[in-house]
C-alpha cells in the first residue's frame, strides 16, 4: 500500500493517541487524496500546535497534499516563538502576544493577569463563541480542549500541557518568549483593564485600617473600580512571579 513516512519533534510526539505509541515516525498508509492538516489531526494532533511542516529542507503549507512516499518533518513551536513574525503555516502574524482563555484552564487568566498580561476570560461562552471571539480580536486561544483546537477558524492557540496553574503560566510565558513583558501590579484580576494611579487621600474612606496604616502605594481599576495596592496581594503576586522567573533561570 502506498504510504509516507512523518517524523515527529518531541512536543508532537507527546500529542500522539495512545494507540500509536510515543513514536517518533509514523508510516502513514495513504488511503486516500488528504492535506498534511487532514493527515495531521487524524493523528489527534490539533493544527496549531504545529510549528513547520518539512519537506527536503523546504516549509510546505498546512494544504499541502502529499503524495506517496514523500518524507514529511513535522516540528512543534519552540521556546520564545514570536507570533508577529509570518511563517509559511501562518503567513498572517498577530501584532501582539494577547491571549483568550478556555474555563478548563480558567485560573491561568487570572496569573496572566497578574503578570500585566493581556488575557481576555469569559466563562459563560459557548465553544463556538469563544472558538469567534478568540479569532475576531486576535488573540492566542490557550485552552487543554483538542476538539476546540481543531475548529478551522483558529490559527492561533496553544493547547495547555501543564495541568497546575503556576506551571501552565511558566509554560506560556517560556513558550511565546513573554519574559520581558510580565509587569506586576498593572492590569486588573477580575477585568484585564489596565490599572491606573490613584492617591490615597482620594481612596482613604474604602481601606480597612490596616491597609490604611501600611500601604501607600496604590491603583484603582477605572472599569469596575477595584483597588489594588502594593501589600499583602501584591506580595502574592510577587511570589508567584518570583517562582515563575527563578524556575527560568534555572533553566
Ligand atoms: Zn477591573
Amino acid at each position: 500500500m502506498d504510504s509516507l513516512t512523518l517524523d515527529l519533534d518531541k512536543g508532537l510526539q507527546q500529542l500522539l493517541a495512545r494507540t500509536l505509541g510515543n513514536e517518533n515516525r509514523i508510516v502513514y498508509p495513504l488511503t486516500r487524496r488528504a492535506s498534511i492538516k487532514d493527515i495531521i489531526e487524524s493523528l489527534h494532533i490539533p493544527h496549531t500546535e504545529v510549528g513547520a511542516i518539512v519537506l527536503n529542507g523546504a516549509e510546505k503549507p498546512f494544504h499541502h497534499i502529499p503524495a506517496a512516499g514523500e518524507h514529511l518533518v513535522l516540528y512543534s513551536f519552540p521556546a520564545g516563538t514570536d507570533v508577529t513574525r509570518p511563517t509559511v503555516l501562518r503567513p498572517e502574524p498577530l501584532t501582539a502576544c494577547t491571549f483568550m482563555v478556555d474555563i478548563n484552564v480558567g485560573k491561568l487568566a487570572r496569573l496572566l493577569r497578574m503578570a500585566g498580561i493581556d488575557t481576555r476570560y469569559d466563562p459563560q461562552q459557548s465553544e463556538a463563541d469563544l472558538a469567534l471571539h478568540a479569532v475576531a480580536d486576535n488573540r492566542i486561544l490557550l485552552s487543554r480542549n483538542r476538539d476546540l483546537l481543531r475548529r478551522k477558524i483558529i490559527t492561533w492557540a496553544h493547547l495547555v500541557r501543564a495541568e497546575q496553574p503556576e506551571e501552565q503560566l511558566l509554560e506560556v510565558i517560556t513558550l511565546f518568549g513573554l519574559q520581558e513583558m510580565i509587569r506586576p501590579f498593572s492590569r486588573c484580576l477580575e477585568c484585564n483593564t489596565m490599572l491606573e494611579p490613584v492617591r490615597k487621600s482620594a481612596i482613604l474612606h474604602r481601606l480597612e485600617p490596616l491597609t490604611r496604616k501600611y500601604y501607600h502605594i496604590f491603583r484603582r481599576c477605572p472599569d469596575c473600580d477595584r483597588i489594588y495596592w502594593q501589600g499583602s496581594h501584591q506580595q502574592h503576586m510577587g511570589e508567584t512571579m518570583e517562582q515563575v522567573l527563578s524556575t527560568m533561570h534555572k533553566e
